[in-house]
């Protein structure tokens, strides 16, 4: 029998709503702890700079158990998200679980000898205090913890009325209006905001950027939706993957020429498409090379500008301020009211004892969690949302669906701790030598490789189903509903009190 846990989940944000759901539908008390006042994490209105809107297609950003409304476009609008999250708490029966305002600031092992979890926390109002849970799930994301760039020059460049924002404090475009906007950064982030403050009438708008990256576009080649052809399984397979054979090995060789030639021939449509020579922005980096999370979606509008002078573009990074100038490392001068620094979040996390941080992390950055959800040497706890990729809710929803087994020891492939220890040390290898991309974000990443990682969780979980057409399955993007009818048929279970 399986004993009923008090669990505590860190974090509202779609992972957190995930593991509350998974946790208290298996039996589970559950406590939802959020440091903000609303749930929702990136997703949170105060949080969400204008005009913000997913870069996965709806039905790809979505739980297993609740599709997106009808009524949504293709790419929902950040409130549009906010809401559906909402319906989904609601739905569930998680409003009663949600503790809000209150942050986790630190954790030990419970004093009593018992499994579990002291944690210390802090509300927004000061209180302190501590509690025990019997497991703890991780779900703080990695966009949380701003990256700062602390320069020379700041307090010169605020004295003249300049003002340094992270991205995630752009919130309102009458910001830009009249005034000479200088974003840092190359992600999406960093163009919806340079193409938002064109449209809300800056008189200038740069944009600086260390080197040029591929960005999707929305509609490849103007016509077709990127999932169709970026999201399926044919395309996944084109990438040897980790803990492959020699067989497997051998048809990689064997297909390398035409895997080539596909990859040249999406190159050339995004560089016909999208203008690339014209706005100089030719990456250097072969696609194939550096596809993972981190590969943007070219925000509408945003070469176009580019082209025709909108937004300028400069190459390099911020060296100082200087008066009412930023000087750029290659030594250009560009004249500034609002400095945007989109330039990520500190991944971490920041709670976790000093002795466990070294078991979690490794020396280089990359992270030691078995199917990035669980680590042998972290008892009592896990993560959900560690393994993000191009359709992280599904990621989410799937790693809370085998966290709550892998606790309850019910996986159908329960590991051990050897069998993780091997896994962990294959894993880093493969990130470090096989493929390098995939280290960016401390080895948290699936992308491109969502089937293989889907098919490992629900092998381990025990779903007796797949697609009935192997052909269509290789073709189409990944299908929640699908997902949703696989674990429905893996084994039923109850914690008891
Ligand atoms: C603008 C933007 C657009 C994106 N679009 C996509 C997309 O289209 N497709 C895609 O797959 N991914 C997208 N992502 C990635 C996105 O982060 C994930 O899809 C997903 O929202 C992550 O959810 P999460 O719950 O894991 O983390 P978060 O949303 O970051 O939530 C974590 C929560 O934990 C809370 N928290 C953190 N620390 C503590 C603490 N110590 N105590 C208490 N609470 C704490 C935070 O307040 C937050 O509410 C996007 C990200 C951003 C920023």
């Amino acid at each position: 029998m399986v004993k009923q846990k008090h669990v505590c989940v860190i974090g509202a944000g779609i992972s957190g709503l995930a593991a509350g759901k998974a946790f208290a539908g298996r039996g589970h008390r559950v406590t939802i702890i959020e440091r903000s006042g609303d749930l929702g994490g990136v997703w949170e209105p105060a949080r969400s700079y204008p005009d913000v809107q997913t870069q996965s297609p709806k039905e790809l950003y979505r739980y297993t158990d609740k599709a997106m409304p009808e009524a949504y476009p293709e790419w929902p609008k950040g409130p549009q998200v906010h809401a559906y999250l909402r319906d989904y708490a609601r739905s569930h029966g998680l409003d009663g679980a949600m503790r809000f305002n209150t942050r986790v600031e630190g954790m030990k092992r419970r004093a009593d000898g018992k499994p579990g979890w002291t944690l210390a926390l802090r509300s927004t109002d000061g209180a302190t205090g501590h509690e025990d849970f019997d497991f703890v799930v991780v779900c703080t994301g990695q966009f949380n913890e701003p990256q700062t760039l602390p320069l020379p020059g700041e307090d010169g460049f605020k004295a003249q009325g300049g003002q340094i924002l992270h991205s995630s404090q752009y919130g309102d475009p009458d910001l830009a209006k009249g005034r000479k906007v200088v974003v840092l950064g190359g992600s999406k982030s960093a163009t919806d905001i340079a193409v938002n403050a064109v449209n809300s009438g800056a008189s200038e708008v740069t944009i600086v950027f260390r080197e040029p990256v591929w960005r999707i576009p929305y509609f490849i080649g103007g016509l077709v939706n990127f999932k169709r052809i970026l999201y399926i399984r044919a395309q996944e397979q084109m990438f040897a993957s980790w803990g492959i054979g020699p067989m497997a090995r051998l048809a990689h060789v064997v297909a390398k020429p035409f895997v080539w030639a596909n990859w040249r021939g999406l190159e050339s449509m995004l560089k016909m498409q999208l203008k690339l020579k014209q706005c100089g922005m030719v990456p250097k980096e072969r696609i194939e090379d550096g596809v993972n999370c981190s590969v943007p979606i070219a925000t509408p509008g945003f070469y176009p500008m580019v082209a025709d002078g909108r937004i300028k573009a400069v190459l390099g990074t911020f060296d100082r301020y200087d008066g009412n100038t930023i000087v750029m490392s290659g030594g250009q001068r560009v004249a500034a009211d609002v400095a945007v620094l989109a330039i990520g979040y500190k991944l971490g996390v920041p709670f976790l004892p000093a002795e466990y941080q070294n078991k979690l992390v490794e020396p280089d950055g990359q992270y030691r969690l078995y199917r990035l959800i669980a680590n042998p040497d972290l008892p009592d706890m896990g993560f959900v949302g560690f393994n993000s990729s191009f359709c992280t809710v599904l990621c989410a929803d799937l790693a809370a669906n085998w966290l709550v087994r892998y606790a309850d020891g019910q996986l159908a492939r329960q590991p051990s701790a050897a069998e993780m220890h091997d896994n962990i040390a294959m894993m880093l290898n493969f990130k470090r030598v096989e493929r390098p991309a995939a280290g960016v974000y401390g080895g948290l990443c699936v992308a491109p490789y969502h089937f293989k990682h889907f098919d490992e969780l629900l092998a381990d979980i025990g779903t007796k189903a797949s697609r009935r057409n192997r052909l269509v399955e290789k073709f189409t993007p990944p299908d929640a509903d699908a997902y949703a009818r696989f674990l429905a048929t893996a084994p039923v279970y109850m914690a008891a009190a």
